[in-house]
């Protein structure tokens, strides 16, 4: 059935859940506490308190308990080597859920490899041997498999961690930044200038004809035979739905006229929000423009069950929302494609 617009999972932590909340990367549940960011002894007090869980993330990874279903979260005391305010990594407040604090911390490198037989023999409290033995999966894999907690909690994680990783300088002189507020600003060392995060705006739409048909693209740099929606970046100056036209018209030649917003989740590789929206088209003749885009076609629901069940179509991953609209226009589920590392 489509799933955008269930509003039905539970385990929700904050009190209002609207409908639009059952992206994979949307289950906004945890409560940020803002507030409470402002405070330079919030990362020493919440290391220190007992009901506290940390999520490591190194290099955009997750650590994934055994069914691969749920994050390892640790509490401070099993990850010894790890505190805050010493060895340099980035230490992110996340907020609570559940009267329980959470912490990121954001590694450039691990103590030891995974996989490392050498860091096997640890105890398993060290975040060493822990590091090495714990599997890691990455964000757009395992994103919709995971519970509303874990997904919010590893959405803003990856997220953070994509923006320090490369904002380590001042956007104003090009000093070395420091990360203040609980990880969420970047202070410029010379002239203190703060950074905040970035998030960038990207529209997706799921275009269809007078026919019912939806138009369905080829990236140039996709794997063979993956169709997804087109998107594209909203640039400076335009409109939400003046970026949904030029992205179809540049890419396929197709006009479209009424544009109706459906929902919205972050997609953190590196910066992303993207924007869904349905789109109506005037015309249906295509013409790619053979850079970001080599082929698209119009398909109706009996073409793209044939097209999926012969495997001449692969659809995009779980965790994307371009496979929610296509789904969304079925009007039932479809078999996700795979995750290559170039989408
Ligand atoms: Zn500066």
């Amino acid at each position: 059935m489509p799933r955008i617009l269930d509003g039905s999972r539970s385990g929700a932590c904050l009190a209002y859940r609207g409908g639009v909340h059952t992206l994979p990367l949307a289950r906004s549940v945890v409560d940020r506490a803002a507030h409470r960011r402002a405070d330079p002894g919030l990362l020493a007090e919440v290391w220190a308190d007992p009901r506290t869980l940390v999520l490591v993330v190194h290099e955009g990874r997750l650590p994934l308990a055994d069914d691969g279903a749920r994050l390892d979260l640790r509490a401070p005391s099993r990850l010894r080597g790890l505190r805050p305010g010493e060895g340099g990594a980035v230490w992110v407040f996340l907020g609570q859920c559940d009267e329980r604090p959470y912490l990121a911390v954001l590694l450039a490198d691990l103590p030891v490899e995974p996989g490392s037989l050498e860091g096997v023999a640890g105890n398993g409290d060290d975040v060493g041997s822990w590091s090495a033995r714990v599997r890691w999966g990455r964000l757009r894999d395992v994103g919709h498999a995971l519970g509303d907690r874990d997904a919010d909690l590893a959405t803003t994680a990856v997220a953070l961690a994509e923006w320090h990783a490369r904002h380590p300088h001042c956007t104003r002189c090009g000093a070395p930044t420091r990360p203040e507020q609980a990880g969420w600003v970047r202070r410029c060392a010379e002239d203190g200038t703060e950074d905040y995060p970035r998030t960038d705006a990207a529209v997706i739409m799921a275009v269809t004809d007078d026919a019912g048909r939806i138009l369905l693209a080829h990236g140039a740099q996709w794997p063979p035979h993956r169709y997804s929606t087109l998107a594209g970046f909203v640039e400076p100056g335009e409109s939400l739905e003046t970026a949904v036209r030029r992205e179809v018209a540049e890419e396929t030649g197709v006009l479209v006229d009424e544009v109706t917003y459906v929902a919205s989740q972050p997609w953190p590789f590196p910066a992303s929000l993207m924007l869904g929206f349905r789109g109506h088209a005037t015309t249906t003749d295509v013409a790619v423009d053979g850079k970001e885009v080599t082929d698209a076609r119009w398909f109706t629901r009996d073409e793209l069950s044939a097209a999926l069940r012969a495997g001449e179509v692969l659809l995009p991953m779980r965790t994307s929302i371009a496979l929610a609209l296509i789904e969304e226009w079925f009007g039932d589920t479809l078999p996700a494609g795979p995750s290559p590392a170039t989408i």
